[in-house]
């Protein structure tokens, strides 16, 4: 069934810019500037109130079906859906004092300041009353990963990561008609980058640590929720 792993060589330039890939120095000021707003910081962790959270990762190259698969499984399992890209751009458009920021490192297909995301995710975790959590297209990179196990003091359950090939995935891009900055051969090109350099290690370490599953993002919505499901219907016991 499965068929192949992603080839980004044709969409990747040999030469990456720095600029793009050297993320981490650029978030030291932000957290700064945010480490006093953060709760339970120097608890390390969030208050779940009671409950022990379940939480799915949800990772994928750009246009690899990972909010429409996420929906499928909010329908079927009950879980609460927190598209990190989705809280950035009402972070945007909120005007927020962030938001200039977060639409110039969205246009230029780079990672926002992990404090930044990490803050909007806590938030929607904190005041949902649900314990099952999607959280999609994050992390992106090891610093994400490492910032949201010391902020919000959980892993996650478990990894799905929706493997497609980079021919297939710009087509969706292109195709979506979404009204997104990002949604432009250019813009489309520094997001595989991106991906290729930084999430991908992320999607390794979860793979090594036995928590990675891998759907293959070729075919139908209902094809690919084929192999979905019996993911979550193997953690039954956990999500009821
Ligand atoms: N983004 C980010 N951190 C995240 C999620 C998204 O910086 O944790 C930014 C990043 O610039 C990315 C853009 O938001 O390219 C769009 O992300 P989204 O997951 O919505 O789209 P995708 O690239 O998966 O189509
Ligand atoms: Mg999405």
């Amino acid at each position: 069934m499965w068929r192949r792993v992603s080839s980004l060589t044709q969409f990747v330039s040999p030469t990456k810019s720095s600029s793009i890939l050297n993320q981490p120095a650029y978030t030291l000021k932000i957290w700064e500037s945010f480490t006093t707003q953060l709760p339970n910081l120097e608890k390390g962790g969030i208050s779940f109130k009671d409950r022990i959270p379940f939480i799915t990762f949800v990772l994928g190259g750009p246009g690899s079906g990972k909010g429409t698969q996420c929906e499928k499984i909010v329908e079927t399992f009950g879980f609460k859906h927190l598209s990190a890209g989705d809280l950035l751009r009402q972070e945007i458009a909120s005007e927020s004092e962030y938001g200039s920021m977060i639409l110039n490192t969205i246009k230029d297909g780079r990672i926002v300041p992990s404090e930044v995301t990490i803050k909007l995710i806590q938030k929607e975790m904190e005041s949902s009353d649900n314990k099952k959590f999607l959280i999609d297209g994050f992390p992106r990179c090891e610093e994400n990963r490492v910032a949201f196990e010391q902020i919000i003091g959980a892993e996650p359950n478990i990894v799905l990561f929706f493997d497609c090939p980079a021919e297939e995935m710009v087509k969706r891009v292109l195709n979506r008609n979404q009204g997104r900055v990002d949604d432009n051969m250019d813009t489309i090109k520094k997001r595989l980058e991106v991906f290729e350099e930084l999430n991908l290690p992320v999607v390794n370490y979860y793979a090594e640590k036995g928590k990675l599953h891998k759907i293959c993002a070729l075919g139908t919505e209902d094809e690919i929720f084929e192999q979905v499901w019996p993911v979550f219907a193997a953690c039954k016991q956990l999500i009821q």
